[in-house]
């Protein structure tokens, strides 16, 4: 009989692209997958370590892991993602029933490690950040019938943001070939994925030599021509990589979509230079008004820390004038949390959880209106959307608008899969609620 394989995946996408391209590696080993972790051989924890709270989440869940394998000693667990980079050793020495620590680049030494942990009941540490790359070895039929894929186009990140510890954990940026990226976006869509999204911490800085000089905009132009790719996106754009060239693919490229997510961090330009991010308050609004005459519909999404070390009531109030002026189509917003061994962890003047907590409903209050705002906008508008599956509630389908909102509307199963236009009639904070129009 199969060994059995379940992996936990905590954190971002890239999170969920590693657990996929683990996952495809067991298989190819000869493991198979199983949804309940009770009856599994093999569990590891896909981990996250951006913030405390993301911490906390997984060592919580290596608590209850432990409680299992104590019953059934059997069982292989580890760890992985960017706490296993991080702690290492450490956590072998913490934990005695962990028997794999694994880190953001060993992945594809997966099958190996595990026969050494079989044949010679070994614990292993495998973090090395510089010899090997992920490179994901397909299994045929894997991703069948999943109608949204990814692709890791880069691996880490070079811009060591002040309060960021993603470099430390996940290495220097490192793109992958042209002919790897595009050979599994076909894979990808003869399985039936329709729309492909790029990954990387910052994808602007893609770049290849090994066919040609390919950065990024000309990457998206290469694969914009692939047959049956209805919708590309990609995440995620630093600011100050974001070129005109890239700019002008919102314009040219019919499939792909018109949205970008855009961190912009802070609105105060004192905040902007303590964190390293390379751009001012002012730039980032020249960009975006740049992003809105190449393509008027196209929704900005953001990424803002609040509460960053020094940061004063007329530093937060930019940053509340950002939001307003900008009006973002939504806004993923964070309090400032230390992290070890980044500069930010150092500096002094740090803001009380009181004041960052305060601030932060303050943004998120200023936010939910602007985000209502502009979906209100929508109604009576005729919307493209990929149709996903059934609604939460089950009772509708479900899909996205080329602007990436959710909507939700009546119609038979068999559109699932396929694009519809629908009338929008109801606009709310997180959804909308649309009427299909019959073609
Ligand atoms: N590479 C992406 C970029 O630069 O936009 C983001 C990567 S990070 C995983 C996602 C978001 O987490 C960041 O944009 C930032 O807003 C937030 N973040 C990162 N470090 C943080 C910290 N120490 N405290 C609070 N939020 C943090
Ligand atoms: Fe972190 Fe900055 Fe790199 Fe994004 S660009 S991963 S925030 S260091």
């Amino acid at each position: 009989m199969k060994r059995l394989f379940y992996i936990a995946t905590m954190g971002c996408q890239m999170n969920e692209n590693d657990s996929d391209t683990l996952a495809q590696h067991l298989i190819n080993s000869g493991l198979a997958p199983i949804n309940d972790h009770e009856n599994a051989d093999l569990i590891m924890i896909n981990t996250c370590t951006v913030r405390e709270k993301a911490q906390q989440k997984a060592f919580s869940l290596l608590g209850r892991m432990i409680a299992l394998k104590k019953r059934r000693p059997e069982i292989v667990l580890g760890i992985m993602g960017c706490i296993a980079q991080q702690e290492g050793l450490n956590l072998l020495k913490r934990y005695p029933e962990l028997d794999l620590v694994l880190g953001t680049r060993e992945i594809g030494n997966i099958s190996s490690i595990l026969n050494r942990i079989k044949e010679n009941s070994e614990r292993i540490v495998a973090t090395d950040l510089s010899v090997t790359s992920n490179i994901p070895v397909i299994h045929d039929g894997y991703f069948h019938g999943r109608l949204k894929g990814f692709i890791s186009i880069m691996e880490g990140c070079n811009n060591f943001c002040s309060y960021c510890i993603v470099p430390y954990v996940r290495g220097r940026e490192k793109s992958r070939s042209v002919q790897y990226i595009l050979s599994q976006a076909k894979n990808l869509i003869s399985q039936g994925t329709r729309e492909i999204t790029l990954l990387g911490q910052n994808v602007n800085s893609y770049y290849s030599s090994e066919s040609g000089d390919v950065n990024f905009p000309k990457l998206l132009v290469m694969l914009s021509n692939i047959k049956d790719l209805f919708r590309i996106r990609f995440t995620t754009s630093h600011p100050k990589d974001l070129s005109e060239e890239l700019i002008n693919c919102f314009k040219q490229l019919h499939n792909l979509c018109p949205h970008i997510h855009l961190p912009f961090q802070a609105g105060s330009n004192s905040i902007l230079k303590m964190m390293n991010r390379g751009y001012s308050r002012e730039t980032y609004i020249d960009l975006v008004e740049n992003l809105r005459a190449a393509r008027p519909e196209i929704a900005i999404t953001s990424d803002v820390i609040v509460g960053f070390p020094g940061e004063t009531e007329d530093d937060f109030k930019m940053t509340i004038d950002l939001i307003e002026k900008i009006e973002f189509d939504n806004l993923f917003s964070f309090i400032y949390s230390d992290r070890k061994g980044t500069i930010a962890e150092k500096m002094d003047r740090k803001i009380s959880e009181e004041i960052k907590l305060f601030r932060l409903s303050i943004l998120q209050g200023k936010q939910k209106i602007i985000t209502l705002k502009k979906n209100k906008r929508l109604e009576g508008k005729e919307e493209e959307i990929l149709v996903e599956g059934l609604s939460k509630k089950g009772t509708q389908l479900t899909g996205r608008t080329l602007s990436n909102k959710v909507v939700n509307f009546s119609s038979n199963i068999d559109l699932v899969g396929k694009l519809a236009k629908v009338m929008i009639k109801n606009s709310y904070v997180n959804s909308l609620q649309g009427v299909l129009i019959n073609n």
